[in-house]
């Protein structure tokens, strides 16, 4: 079979129907009906008040929970936090937590292979944000492997039983009723259940989509994940996705404290009720020595420009050597710790960890310093 023969074959796999008439029916329903049942009859404010409450709550349902809870095991939490997250994800409508992570996982595994990855970029924009799901792909099947933990928890079980049970409730039978209270029916169904819907699929989406177009790479550019405030405004922090990429077992995905980051912010709110513990950060050390290492790659791109001096040539390789050193210090540094570890010298071992704590502190503040001389000496040319 010719190359071309097996791509066509590829891209051209049976419509899953299902699939195919949901999303396309809400999203007809959302740019016709809803804006004339609002035209001719007008919403009312207990309508957009839940329409605002699920749209978010889906956002975290999706993003603390399928995602940084479950794919990636970021943190843990409290069965009362498990059970809303599934409940708030799965009326997110896609798919079960189990259904969604198993290909999440392997998104990571794969990025941008576009025989794996299920939502790989390489296959363009509409692919990525959507039409992965509109056909059977092979890329799609869910390898059941990559989440055999998830099959063993008992909120991700119960989810994945109940999944369509738990969507039927959510979307129809929760927005009639909160419709019959206020009474308004058909216009609490259309802004909770068709337009939060498609607004909060679409949102999502844009993760896989955008995030892989838009936007920064300061960590990698081995994948196509990028970080962008926008973005991440708009998926309530998982915009910040080139750091997450990297660092996919950091609970955060932006990590500055002013990083628009809803979902670490709830987390962390969670942490603070007792809700959540153990969450899992990166080493500042691992991240800073990331983003280094891009700035050089950047730096020694400038090299290739005309009228770049041979003192600002050298700068640039003391700089590097000496960020060189200091990873290997650290390098050592681990390794030290680990035989102390092993060693289990009881009596010596709160010492010890002081003083390793001290040492990690310097090398992490040489990078930083190091990152600042480094801007200067870029900014130098232009
Ligand atoms: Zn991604
Ligand atoms: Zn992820």
């Amino acid at each position: 079979m010719s190359e071309f023969s097996q791509r066509d074959e590829k891209e051209n796999a049976p419509v899953n129907w299902s699939v195919t008439a949901v999303l396309g029916l809400t999203f007809l329903a959302a740019i016709t009906v809803v804006p004339w049942y609002g035209i001719v009859h007008g919403y009312s404010g207990w309508a957009w008040l839940f329409f605002a409450i699920f749209m978010v709550f889906n956002g975290i349902g999706i993003g603390s929970g399928y995602h940084r809870l479950w794919s990636h095991r970021t943190y843990q939490a409290h069965p009362a936090l498990s059970w809303f997250l599934a409940v708030m994800g799965g009326m997110a409508l896609q798919n079960s937590i189990i259904v969604w992570s198993a290909r999440h996982r392997i998104h990571h595994r794969d990025v941008d292979d576009n025989d794996k990855d299920p939502y790989s970029i390489g296959r363009g924009f509409w692919f990525a944000h959507i039409g992965w799901m509109l056909r059977d792909y092979d890329s799609g099947a869910i390898d059941y492997s990559v989440v055999r933990d998830l099959e063993k928890d008992p909120v991700a079980a119960w989810q994945h039983r109940w999944y369509w049970t738990l969507v039927w409730t959510t979307n129809v039978a929760v927005p009639l009723f909160l419709g019959w209270l206020t009474g308004d029916m058909l216009g609490m169904f259309l802004l909770v259940g068709v337009l939060r819907l498609v607004l909060s699929h679409h949102v999502t989406f844009f993760i896989n989509s955008l995030a892989h177009m838009w936007g920064k790479q300061p960590y990698t550019d081995e994948n196509t994940a990028r970080d962008h405030h926008l973005i991440a405004l708009l998926t309530y922090g998982e915009g910040y996705h080139n750091y997450h990429h990297l660092f996919q077992s950091d609970y955060r995905c932006g990590i500055r404290w002013w990083h628009l980051d809803i979902n670490k912010w709830f987390i962390s709110t969670c942490a603070l009720l007792g809700l959540a513990k153990n969450r899992k950060r990166a080493p500042a050390f691992k991240v800073l020595r990331a983003r280094l290492n891009m700035e050089f790659k950047v730096a020694r791109q400038k090299l290739e420009q005309e009228g770049v001096s041979s003192r600002w040539r050298e700068q640039l390789e003391t700089e590097y050597a000496q960020f060189v050193d200091t990873i290997k210090e650290w390098q050592q540094l681990q390794m030290e710790r680990v035989q102390a570890g092993r060693q289990k010298l009881a009596e010596r071992f709160e010492t010890e960890t002081a003083s390793f704590t001290s040492r990690y502190r310097e090398l992490e503040m040489s990078l930083k310093m190091q990152h600042k001389r480094l801007a200067l000496l870029t900014s130098q040319v232009m």
